[in-house]
């Protein structure tokens, strides 16, 4: 199975018995969030980040997961700045339709660019 959420947690706060609100927090992601796929409440801990920078439940993450929290990290940080202005909270995801019958993801920063996700 690919990642969760909590796996990034205790790569961010080290290995405890119990993970709070705050540990989540301190990782910078939620305690608790929404399947993409199936919109069902999913917490931390099975809730797989997806490459989509959404998250989903263990029957709707697919292929979309990945497989090491060093992917997830990277992944993170390469979506996280800007290309043009390099700023990193400026920056939101819009859903477009790429094609006839596609939709996709792109990034759009404050400052007017937009690139893919
Ligand atoms: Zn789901
Ligand atoms: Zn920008």
């Amino acid at each position: 199975m690919p990642i969760t959420i909590l796996d990034y947690v205790k790569s961010v706060v080290g290995d405890k018995d119990l993970y709070t609100a705050e540990d989540c927090l301190a990782s910078g992601v939620d305690i608790l969030g929404g399947c993409q796929g199936c919109h069902a409440t999913i917490a931390c801990y099975n809730a797989y980040p997806s490459t989509s920078g959404y998250w989903r439940c263990a029957d709707c993450i697919g292929t979309d997961g990945f497989a090491a929290v060093n992917d997830f990290i990277a992944h993170e940080a390469a979506i996280s700045a800007c290309p043009a202005c390099g700023n990193t909270d400026t920056i939101s995801e819009t859903r477009v339709t790429t094609g006839e019958h596609a939709e996709g993801y792109v990034l759009e920063c404050e400052c007017g660019e937009v690139w893919p996700l």
